[in-house]
């Protein structure tokens, strides 16, 4: 199969799931914008995975509905392939798109940022003063940072010294700077947090993606890992054969390595100190500053609660939050393959319940991620999750997905599609 078939092949597939999803929202796949009064406004805040989905498929499936998506920055960069530009085997303008798509089929794209939402009053606040009323708000604001607990952290990552790299854009520009800039025989040590965080597999696709540039350009140089966790929390079979198959002698892995502090460029660790040439540490997590202000966070105070037949937040009534900012259903990953499904469930049910209609009662969404272990090799794992009406919430249909057998470039080569395909989706290219 050629990789242009692949990719068409996978854009179907994809957005016949949404399609799927979409339940008794199929009529409105038909309908376009035109005749008729609009069925109402729905304010989309952020305009990553979640919100762009959400704000084109209520487009999509919505006829005569005004929308308008607020998000900060002009263009979207995704976190997916971002591990390839710090890798050197992508540049940022691979992983940057625009908003066009989404104007294009009717979208208003507003570059901004909410700073407050009025729940009663059914409006948010722009920074800058402006406002803009809305009958259903759509949140997916993804995540922000636990700093207080990591001594120094804030400090660090304010001077520019210590880069995260966790959301891209420029953190990641600044970390593969300092890559560049660390010298042959150096030290780069990675600090990931307990879990749940954003992509649980993403920190070990960038040691692997560190690990084959030094591998090339430094190859006296070293990746230490410094794993919170007892062990690999994700695919982590085919994780510690690619770091034995490929980079014995770079990657040392070491789990239970819960970062305490960081002094200059050492790691401080509960019983060691280690000191790198470059430290990148990956913060603990929480949902975004936004959900937090509107006093959202109801679960663990760090997490959305969500009503999974509509995405509504538990908390307040008519905001829809999506993606990471939500408390998971069991087995359910913080990705941009999920935020993109909890988009759809979101955009069928507003459509839904603007229109007076029942909402689907039976949504079924599902979870792809590639990793790639070398420029050209990757492995997935994958998973459906189907919602459960005993114990409202969504579950891991038993038999379904899986991890690959072994890391290869067929999947590589998928993965890439899977990318361009989920940037067409969201973004309406
Ligand atoms: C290194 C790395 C690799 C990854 N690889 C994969 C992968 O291979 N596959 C996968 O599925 N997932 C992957 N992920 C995870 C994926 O990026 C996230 O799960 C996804 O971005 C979540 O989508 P979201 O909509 O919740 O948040 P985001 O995509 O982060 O979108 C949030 C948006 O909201 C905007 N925003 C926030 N607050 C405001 C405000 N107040 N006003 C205006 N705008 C605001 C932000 O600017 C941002 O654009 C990876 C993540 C990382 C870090």
């Amino acid at each position: 199969m050629s990789f242009e078939s692949h990719t068409d092949l996978s854009r179907r597939r994809l957005l016949g799931a949404g399609m799927a999803l979409g339940g008794l929202a199929l009529a409105g796949c038909a309908s376009t914008a035109g005749s008729g009064p609009s069925i109402g406004h729905v304010v989309v805040v952020g305009g990553g995975f979640g919100g762009s989905t959400a704000a084109r498929y209520l487009k999509l499936w919505g006829g005569n509905i005004d929308v308008t998506l607020v998000e900060r920055s002009a263009s979207f960069v995704s976190c997916p392939i971002s591990n390839l530009v710090l890798g050197g085997h992508k540049q940022m303008a691979d992983i940057t798109r625009g908003y066009d798509g989404l104007r294009a089929v009717g979208v208003k794209v507003v570059q901004g940022e909410v700073t407050a939402i009025d729940a009663a009053a059914k409006k948010v606040r722009l920074a800058g003063g402006g406002e803009l009323a809305y009958d259903r708000l759509v949140l997916s604001p993804g995540i922000d940072f636990m700093l207080d607990g990591i001594g120094g952290l804030a400090a660090a990552i304010d001077s520019g010294r210590i880069a995260h790299g966790w959301k891209a854009g420029p953190q990641t520009v600044a970390l593969r700077r300092q890559l560049e800039a660390m010298p042959d025989g150096g030290v780069f040590a990675m600090a990931i947090p307990k879990a749940p965080y954003r992509c649980p597999p993403g920190p070990y696709e960038r040691a692997c993606m560190v690990a084959s540039y030094f591998k090339v350009a430094k190859p006296r140089a070293k990746v230490l890992v410094l794993d919170g966790n007892p062990e690999i929390t994700s695919k982590k079979g085919l994780f510690e054969k690619a770091f034995k198959d490929h980079y014995a002698g770079i990657i040392e892995y070491r789990p239970n390595n819960e970062l305490k502090a960081v002094d200059g460029n050492t790691a401080k660790l509960e019983f060691d100190d280690v000191k790198a040439d470059v430290l990148n540490v990956i913060p603990p997590q929480r949902a975004g500053d936004l959900a937090r202000s509107a006093g959202l966070l109801n679960m663990n105070n760090r997490w959305v609660g969500v009503n999974w037949l509509t995405m509504e937040s538990t908390a307040a009534a008519g905001i829809h939050v999506l993606g990471d900012a939500t408390f998971p259903a069991p087995a359910m990953p913080k990705s941009g393959h999920m935020a993109n499904q909890h988009a759809k469930v979101a955009a069928a049910a507003i459509i839904q319940l603007l229109k007076g209609e029942a909402v689907n009662a039976t949504p079924v969404v599902m979870n792809t991620c590639y990793s790639f272990v070398t420029a050209r090799d990757a492995v997935h794992v994958a998973s459906v999750h189907q919602f459960d009406a005993t114990d409202k919430t969504f579950k891991t249909v038993p038999g379904s997905g899986g991890v690959s057998a072994a890391a290869n470039q067929v999947e590589g080569r998928y993965a890439l599609s899977w990318a361009h395909n989920i940037w067409a989706d969201m973004l309406a290219l």
